[in-house]
């Protein structure tokens, strides 16, 4: 064990992505398999079948990303809404199941941080990841640190109000007007339906926009400009040099969502932010989050 290798786990709410990941972010091995959400027994049964499958001797540390709010003094979950665990000590567990030390991180800002090092942020301090897929992720690096709270793990920024008493959260989410369901795929379908029809998805809707519909060019603009509110405020209150736009519809709809979102971006912003602040497209795909995680073991075991 030279410290050269880790396992990074990307928990997600319908698969386990694990990877051997080395200190510069290359993926050597990876094993993928179904999140069993009926009870946290299997759940964490499957976690830990998703690290046996790839553990050796050369494994020096684990780190998971996690789907929901944590406690990164202790290492325990919180209730969370897709999953079901229920204040587990997770942190502890697996360092007892595997004899090596084990980093948590938010989902999401496991994402930013692989961005950060190898990807798209690389050489920047700050940073803000906005990952729009069915759901609205948000990672934060904040003066050269990952941005996270003791309780809570992350940056939620797809629960900033960005209409007062405006559209309501789905889960357990009680607020309205919150900035995700305005821009993530699952409302682009749900737009998509309403202008064409109950087949109609975010997909479609691309696709009609990609071949110059001027409907599906206006919607996908408007969540542009939702996300533009998002992001004009992530500038003031962060001062990110970028913002990265990841996730599956983030990244497909690019062309069509980042005018809008820029133009509102900037009218929001203040100076400097306003003038420096830079949209970019994320590099690294939905290899994001395990390769973050893998960074996040590295921290670990660099702390010991
Ligand atoms: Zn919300």
């Amino acid at each position: 064990m030279d410290g050269s290798h880790a396992i990074g786990v990307d928990l997600g709410g319908t698969k386990i992505l694990a990877g051997v990941v080395t200190r510069t972010g290359e993926i050597v091995r990876r094993h993928e398999r179904p999140t069993l959400t009926d009870s946290q027994d299997s759940l964490v049964r499957e976690l830990e079948l998703a690290v046996d499958e790839l553990m050796s001797p050369d494994v020096a540390a684990l780190g998971l990303g996690v789907p929901g709010p944590l406690d990164l003094r202790t290492g325990r979950t919180f209730d969370m809404v897709n999953l079901p665990f229920h204040d587990f000590p997770l942190r502890e567990h697996m360092a007892e199941r595997f004899g090596r030390p084990v980093g948590l991180d938010n989902d999401a800002n496991a994402a930013a941080i692989a961005e950060w090092r190898v990807g798209a942020g690389r050489g920047v301090d700050d940073l803000v990841m906005l990952t729009l897929g069915t759901g609205l992720g948000g990672g934060v690096i904040s003066n050269g640190t990952p941005f996270r709270p003791a309780r809570g793990a992350g940056a939620e920024l797809g629960h900033v109000v960005i209409v007062h008493d405006g559209r309501p959260c789905q889960g357990s989410c009680t607020g309205r007007g919150h900035l995700e369901p305005y821009v993530t795929g699952l409302a682009a379908t749900k737009a998509a339906q309403a202008a064409f029809g109950p087949e109609a998805d975010a997909r479609v809707l691309i696709r009609l926009a990609d071949d110059g519909d001027e409907q599906a060019r206006t919607i996908l603009a408007e969540i542009g400009s939702y996300l533009g509110s998002g992001m004009g405020s992530f500038a003031n209150i962060f001062a990110p040099e970028l913002i990265l736009i990841g996730g599956g519809f983030g990244v497909a709809a690019w062309a069509h969502l980042i005018p809008a979102a820029e133009h509102v971006m900037r009218r929001e912003a203040l100076r400097p932010m306003r003038d420096t602040v830079r949209v970019v497209r994320a590099e690294l795909g939905t290899d994001a989050g395990l390769i973050g995680a893998g960074f996040v073991a590295f921290e670990a075991l660099d702390a010991q």
